[in-house]
């Protein structure tokens, strides 16, 4: 009578160790709650390298911790600043993305988005004067990089709120597979990476959040395998004044809120630095602008939802958005 139970546990424990053993942990960094889970015998293991990479990029890239890369770089004065690989990258992507994006995509923006209380959360509507000021003090291609120096003129400050967790999901897909695992969903607040597929083979769904609804309504959803989505919404962070609604997501031309037409702008693609910078870059440039952008690249698809009601979508997702029948929103496939 005891083989057969013995045998029979042995059984048990290789199918869940074998198929699919689920960890997850929570962590709160980079001024969000993140989901990391994954899949399988190393699923542990990875999650741990994944949480120390998120927590040693927000130590070097955070905008407000004194002992940051960045707070180096900000605090400079015109000075000349040693960096490491990740700033190093994270300056190239920026610099390459702004390009992409005609500059709407400025990670030199920050002192205009402290002016409006984003980085504190003591909201206040700056005049045009002070914006027009803040402005001279604004563009990325002041920034100069020498191999791992960064030199940022006197008066500039930068802040790579609008990529970090784009560029942390990928380091963290990369340690992930790393360490073996061949199937993770990494949700960095809104950032989503995948790492392969589900563990059944199939791809991932991922939902695409109502920019008008409660947090837990949906548009529809997006298929993806070993893929990132990033979503850049007006609904994200915003304050209110006199029945106004200021986002902080931020025209570098104005300086002001971008209105352009989109009230979410969703990326989908291998990186996911690109996706997170695509996302802010495409939603301050509207629609239009947008879909020029994907025309001339080909590392990215979209989901841009309009104050319309209509959802675009580049046709590479035809066959990987599922639109929610009462969503009340309209599909519309962007061909070449
Ligand atoms: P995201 O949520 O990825 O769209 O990034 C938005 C964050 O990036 C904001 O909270 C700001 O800190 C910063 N930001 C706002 N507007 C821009 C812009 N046009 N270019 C670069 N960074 C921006
Ligand atoms: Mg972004």
């Amino acid at each position: 009578m005891k083989r057969p139970l013995a045998l029979s546990l042995a059984v048990l424990l290789l199918l869940s160790g074998c198929s699919s053993t689920e960890e997850s942990t929570t962590i709160f960094a980079m001024d969000t709650v993140m989901t990391l889970t994954a899949y399988g015998s190393h699923a542990r293991e990875g999650l741990s390298a994944a949480e120390a990479e998120i927590n040693r990029l927000e130590k070097t890239l955070s905008v407000t911790r004194e002992d940051s890369e960045v707070w180096a770089i900000d605090h400079s004065a015109g000075a000349p600043v040693t960096v490491g690989t990740d700033t190093a990258a994270l300056l190239n992507a920026a610099a390459a993305l702004g390009d992409r994006t005609g500059g709407a995509l400025d990670v030199t923006l920050y002192p205009v988005v402290k002016a409006w209380g984003f980085t504190t959360g003591d909201y206040r509507i700056p005049d045009a004067e002070e914006l027009a000021d803040l402005l001279t003090r604004v563009d990325d291609h002041a920034v100069h990089m020498d191999g791992d120096t960064v030199t940022l003129p006197a008066g500039m400050e930068l802040d790579f709120g609008a990529l970090a967790k784009g560029y942390a999901g990928e380091q963290c897909a990369s340690l992930l597979k790393e360490a073996g695992v061949t199937s993770a969903i990494l949700n960095l607040g809104g950032n989503v990476q995948t790492v392969g597929a589900k563990p059944d083979g199939s791809p991932w769904r991922v939902a695409v959040q109502d920019p008008e609804g409660e947090s837990e309504d949906y548009v529809g959803w997006l298929e993806l395998t070993d893929e990132a989505a990033v979503t850049s919404g007006g609904y994200q962070r915003y304050f209110e004044e006199n029945g106004v609604r200021y986002w902080h997501i931020i025209d570098p031309d104005t300086g002001a809120p971008a209105r352009s037409g989109l009230l979410s702008a969703t990326i989908v693609g291998k990186s996911g630095t690109a996706c997170d910078g695509l996302s802010t870059g495409l939603f301050v440039l509207g629609p239009e602008k947008a879909l020029d952008c994907w025309r001339q690249s080909d590392d990215f698809e979209a989901v841009l939802i309009g104050e319309d009601h209509t959802v675009q979508i580049t046709a590479g997702l035809a066959d990987r958005f599922t639109l929610r029948e009462d969503s009340g929103y309209t599909l519309r496939i962007v061909e070449e």
